[in-house]
């Protein structure tokens, strides 16, 4: 399929360097294609715009939307790369399949992304801890307030210059682990990238705020008692000299920074088992000083240090709430790769 490129009249002024923020500024160009009579057509680059929706789209109404997250780095010579964006698009087809949604050709949406990032690569921030964070989407289009799956879809995507995740830097955060509300289930949309599971998610995080928490540890939706995600990340527990991360459940998100923190422990030596992990054992563990460090991985975020777990009143401070040794290895590892400050000889970047 051909592209049509439209270049934007008026470039949009840049946004300060030092004040990005997360997902708040957008780049000059957006890219959309359309799934009419069966296949995909009209994908096109065109100016960063408004897109304009019947009221009874069905996305709007039934939730029929995924989408992903990726990030884009310049490295000192001026290069762009990807971090295994492979993997993103083929998660977005995981997702369609579970949403009674089309699938996408996976190379030619990676050949898409790579067309919008060099028409926008002077969106790209150089700064230490920036990156453009990528977000392709796609709901459904159809103008109908019947529940079937549409037969008409969007797909887009758009470009925001981001700031370090966390704008204090690399600090440990306060989790919360929630035994009232459940994110997902087992069976559920869990393991997809949808806009719902979100949605199911914010009146906890928010009432984990009010508390001074600053992310909701994910129980299972079951029995309310084995581990699942902490906010939007995945999570990972040194209890001893194992590494420990819950396993894929069917209510996980398959994260591909925890795949890629799996696989550096492995190359490292660390032993790392994905096993059920219940809250009491990780209390048990951090009560009795077996609980080393904690860490949540996330594209957004790529290693956030946990320092304080909160389990119905009890607070347990994890290593003297500072950064571990493993934490900040594995933080240091893959943004060095990322960013091409160290040898990528685990091949996870891609050249745009
Ligand atoms: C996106 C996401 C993650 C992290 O996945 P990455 O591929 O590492 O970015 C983890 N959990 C949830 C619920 C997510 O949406």
């Amino acid at each position: 399929m051909n592209i049509s490129i439209t270049k934007t009249t008026t470039p949009k002024p840049k946004p300060d360097i030092n004040n990005l923020g997360f997902g708040q500024y957008f780049s000059d160009h957006m890219f959309t294609m359309d799934y009419i009579d069966g296949k995909w057509q009209n994908a096109q680059i065109v100016p960063y715009q408004n897109i304009s929706m019947d009221p009874a789209t069905m996305a709007l109404h039934y939730g029929q939307l995924i989408f992903e997250g990726m990030k884009a780095y310049k490295t000192a010579d001026g290069s762009i790369f990807l971090f295994r964006p492979r993997k993103n698009f083929e998660r977005v087809n995981v997702s369609n399949e579970r949403l009674a949604m089309p699938p996408v050709d996976e190379d030619f949406c990676l050949e898409a992304l790579c067309e919008l990032i060099k028409l926008d690569a002077d969106w790209i921030p150089d700064k230490p801890g920036t990156s453009l964070y990528i977000r392709p989407f796609m709901f459904a289009t159809d103008p109908f307030l019947g529940v079937r799956p549409s037969q008409t879809y969007k797909f887009m995507i758009i470009l925001s210059p981001v700031g370090a995740y966390y704008s204090e830097g690399l600090n440990p955060v306060k989790i919360y682990a929630e035994d009232e509300f459940v994110r997902a289930v087992r069976g559920g949309v869990g393991f997809t990238k949808t806009a719902g599971n979100y949605a199911a998610s914010l009146k906890a995080q928010t009432e984990a705020h009010d508390k001074g928490y600053s992310q909701v540890l994910w129980l299972d939706g079951i029995e309310r008692k084995y581990i699942e995600e902490v906010g939007s990340m995945n999570v990972f527990f040194k209890i001893g000299d194992e590494v420990i991360t819950p396993e894929l459940s069917g209510s996980i998100l398959s994260g591909i920074t925890r795949m890629s923190v799996i696989e550096l422990l492995q190359k490292w030596g660390v032993k790392v088992t994905e096993r059920k992990l219940s809250i009491d054992e990780v209390m048990a563990a951090a009560e009795n000083g077996t609980l080393k460090e904690s860490w949540g991985t996330g594209t957004a975020a790529v290693i956030s240090p946990i320092g304080e777990l909160n389990f119905k009143g009890n607070a347990q401070v994890i290593n003297n709430n500072e950064i571990g040794e493993l934490t900040s290895k594995l933080y240091d590892t893959i943004t060095g790769i990322q960013t091409h400050k160290i040898a990528d000889d685990m091949g996870w970047t891609f050249k745009v």
